[in-house]
This record gives C-alpha cells, sequence and structure tokens, in this order.
C-alpha cells in the first residue's frame, strides 16, 4: 500500500462539524476522508444540551432525526430553560414548541449524552460510501505545497489534498498554526462537568437548568437532565476571570454543590458516575477570518461558540453545512483560493453574526449579580425577553429583530 495517497477533500476531526460536513458533501455526490483520532463510540466533554439548531440543519439529512431521537433510550426531550438568578429568583420558560399541547408534539430540543449523539453522526458517516473515515488516526502535521496541504498522520501516511475542512475543536493546531487563531482569555471559557446519578427535583418537561452564582459570573452553574435518572452538572467561566481569581473550577462546583441550600438538597443521595472532566470553549465574541487558501475552520476550531449559551453543537453542524456548500462550489469552479473561499466567512457570520454579538451583550451584563436578578426576574413577566432567552436555544430566527432598536427597548420595558 502506498504511504501516499490523493484526496480532494480531507476532514480533520469527527465531532459534530466534521461529520456534519461529510454528511453534507455526499449528500452532493462528492468524496471525502475524515481523519480522527480517536476511535467510536468515544465520548466529548460538554453539556450533552442539543438545541432546535441542532435538529433545523440535521433534518436536511435525516428527515426523521425528531422521531428517532424521541424513540431513542439515550436521548430525553428538553421542553424548555429554567433560569435561576442570583438571589433565588427563578424563571421557567418553556420553548414555543410547548410540552403537551397536543398529543405526538414533538420536543425542539434532546438532552443526549456525547458518546451517544456522535456515535448517531457515525454510524450516518459509515452507511455512506463517499465518506471514507480513518479513525485512531492522527495529522500530526500539515505543509503547505503547490495544490493545497499535505497531511502527514501519526501512521506515516502522507496525504496531498486541494481543500481542508478543519474541525479538529478547540484545541485545534491546524487554526493555530494555519489560521493564525490563537486563545485569547476574554474570548474562551474554562469548563468542568460530572455525571451524577439519583439528583432529585427535575421540571417536568426536563428543563435544562441554569444556575447564575456569585463565583460563576459571567458563566453559570448547569443542572441538565438526562435519561435513566442521570444529570450533566457543570459550570463554566470565562477565562480571564479564572485567571485574574485564580479560579479552580473543580474546587468551585463541589463548593457549590455543597454549599447552595437548594442544590445541595436536590443532590442529597446523589452519587458521581465517573470522573469531573474539563475542557475548553472557544467563544465567538469575536469575529475571526475563518478561511484561507485551501481550508476552512469548522465549529470550534472557527470559534463559534454562544458567549452566553455556551451552546456551541448547532453553530458547529450549521458550519459543516456551509462548508460542504461552498467546497462544492470550490470545486466545481477549481478555486482554492483565499479570496474565493471568503465566500464561507461572509455565510457564516451573515447568519450568526448578530446572535453571536447578542450572546456577548448578554454575557458581558451577566458580570453584575443585580443585573442578573432583574433580568431573570424580568423574564418571569415579560414575553420579549422570555422569547429572546429560548428562541437563542430553539434557533428562531431573531435577526431582524436584533436590528430593530425597539426590540431592546420591548425588552427591558414591555410587560405584556
Ligand atoms: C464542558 C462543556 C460543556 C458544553 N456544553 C454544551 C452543550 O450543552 N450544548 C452545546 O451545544 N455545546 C456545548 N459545549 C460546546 C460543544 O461541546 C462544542 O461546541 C462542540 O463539541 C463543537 O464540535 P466540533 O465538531 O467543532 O468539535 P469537537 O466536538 O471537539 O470534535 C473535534 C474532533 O476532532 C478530533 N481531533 C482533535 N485533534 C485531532 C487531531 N490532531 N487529529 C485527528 N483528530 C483530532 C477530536 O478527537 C474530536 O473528535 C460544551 C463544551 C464544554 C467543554
Amino acid at each position: 500500500m502506498s504511504l501516499r495517497t490523493h484526496k480532494d477533500i480531507v476532514i480533520l476531526g469527527a465531532g459534530p462539524a466534521g461529520m456534519s460536513a461529510a454528511l453534507f458533501l455526499a449528500q452532493q455526490g462528492i468524496p471525502c476522508t475524515i481523519i480522527e483520532r480517536k476511535t467510536f463510540p468515544r465520548s466529548k466533554t460538554c453539556g450533552d444540551a442539543l438545541s432546535g439548531k441542532v435538529f433545523d440543519v440535521l433534518k436536511q439529512i435525516d428527515t426523521n432525526i425528531l422521531q428517532e431521537f424521541s424513540r431513542s433510550a439515550n436521548a430525553i426531550g428538553c421542553w424548555g430553560i429554567k433560569f435561576i438568578a442570583p438571589n433565588g429568583t427563578e424563571a421557567s420558560i418553556p420553548f414555543q414548541q410547548a410540552f403537551n399541547t397536543h398529543p405526538g408534539t414533538l420536543p425542539s430540543g434532546f438532552i443526549m449524552k456525547r458518546v451517544h449523539f456522535d456515535h448517531y453522526l457515525y454510524e450516518k458517516c459509515l452507511q455512506s460510501n463517499l465518506i471514507t473515515l480513518k479513525t485512531e488516526t492522527e495529522y500530526t502535521e500539515v505543509q503547505r505545497t503547490g495544490i493545497g496541504y499535505q497531511i502527514l498522520t501519526s501512521y506515516g501516511e502522507m496525504i496531498d489534498t486541494k481543500l481542508i475542512l478543519c474541525a479538529d475543536g478547540a484545541q485545534s493546531k491546524f487554526a493555530r498554526e494555519q489560521g493564525q487563531i490563537h486563545m485569547e482569555a476574554e474570548h474562551f471559557s474554562g469548563s468542568i462537568r460530572g455525571y451524577f446519578k439519583n439528583v432529585s427535583g427535575f421540571e417536568k418537561g426536563n428543563f435544562i437548568e441554569l444556575y447564575f452564582l456569585k463565583g460563576v459570573l459571567p458563566g453559570y452553574f448547569w443542572i441538565f437532565p438526562l435519561p435513566n435518572g442521570e444529570a450533566n452538572i457543570g459550570l463554566g467561566l470565562r477565562s480571564d476571570y479564572i485567571s485574574k481569581d485564580k479560579v479552580n473550577l473543580k474546587k468551585l462546583l463541589y463548593e457549590i454543590i455543597e454549599s447552595h441550600p437548594e442544590i445541595r438538597q436536590r443532590l442529597q443521595g446523589a452519587e458521581m458516575v465517573g470522573t469531573l472532566e474539563g475542557f475548553g470553549i472557544p467563544l465567538g465574541s469575536k469575529v475571526r477570518k475563518i478561511s484561507g487558501d485551501h481550508f476552512m475552520l469548522l465549529g470550534d476550531a472557527a470559534s463559534l461558540v454562544d458567549p452566553f449559551t455556551g451552546e456551541g453543537i448547532g453553530n458547529a453542524v450549521f458550519s459543516g453545512k456551509i462548508a460542504a456548500k461552498i467546497a462544492q462550489e470550490a470545486l466545481s469552479q477549481f478555486k482554492f483560493e483565499a479570496s474565493f473561499l471568503n465566500s464561507y466567512d461572509q455565510a457564516i457570520y451573515k447568519q450568526l453574526g448578530d446572535e453571536l454579538k447578542l450572546g456577548r451583550k448578554l454575557q458581558n451584563l451577566s458580570v453584575y449579580p443585580w443585573l442578573m436578578n432583574f433580568m431573570i426576574g424580568k423574564a418571569r413577566n415579560n414575553t420579549e425577553f422570555k422569547r429572546t432567552l429560548t428562541a437563542m436555544f430553539e434557533n428562531v430566527d431573531l435577526r431582524a429583530k436584533f436590528r430593530d432598536p425597539r426590540f431592546y427597548l420591548k425588552l427591558l420595558f414591555n410587560k405584556a
């Protein structure tokens, strides 16, 4: 077997971004090779909440996905969000697709451990003879060549390619070395999560719960229900605050569990399953250059996580879809230079730019406990605010609203 091959498109990393790009390419009849360092099934440190955006994108690959997830023993439907303010004020907001509106209504979001969600995508990739998935294979180096890039793998293979879709996550070597994307503490979060069983006190409808607590702002502590009586419990905090206040996330998580009266009560008799795992979250609070000669950056490698909600899977699969579309155009016109691939940046920020900006604004406001008390108090009876907060998880398009100054006035003063 020759150790030197040529592939038109190589995808680095088989997470939601990389695998959705491969599936959208296959839908257009375009073959690709994915290089993934782990073997499946594999876990990924995450909160495991899958928002409406994830399904709006993936429905275009599998029209039955919502039905499939509703039947899956590994997923539970999520019908809303509960926000808890530093002073204990709670606002439980059902999604627009309300629980039990009529029989057979499907939820717009789900919670499913990443080991299962990523495996679902992996199996979809295996079903396509256009997708070559090389697992347990790490890319170790990339070099620019006359036609594009040469990729060196841990097996000593050399793969020449015209186009790289880089989707290897928050610690992407390629994004750092070729895309010049470097970790900036004020646009990055540190986070930690653990699986627990026997947690009590969940809302009907499996609401995800975001606790905005002093010491975790701007960020939050979460409890997300999972199937089989388990829960994903964790917290995330912006990295500049972690450094400034010398925060030990593990210690902070245990302190909250032990000292917060309501959380302590809910976790009495609970038991951790496995260990606490930490990982970084690259926030989309800054517009970056996410393509260049012969490459596009996807998902976390492009820092597309919502700065306020911490939601990254929806934007990762969306970037996979857009990258596949631009890749098809690049292949058919034989144009792989940065000026052509810049249409990827434009399409991504046209769709996601406004909501990422709003996410940054809300994140900045959430620094102040009194403001979070005010905002969550407001969310209890302000329809506009309720809709805005849940729409960010449901994938309701708010772009037109964001541009209308009256929208912000209504947010503050409307009680209807
Ligand atoms: C604690 C935590 C909680 C979160 N909670 C949520 C949540 O509830 N909901 C949500 O939507 N988002 C959440 N996120 C964000 C979400 O996890 C990411 O946005 C999402 O995983 C991004 O997908 P991706 O495909 O870009 O990258 P990843 O999922 O990170 O996938 C990257 C892939 O690349 C592979 N790889 C890396 N390096 C190499 C290499 N050198 N060679 C080959 N392969 C390589 C990795 O093994 C991996 O399979 C959370 C993140 C964290 C850390």
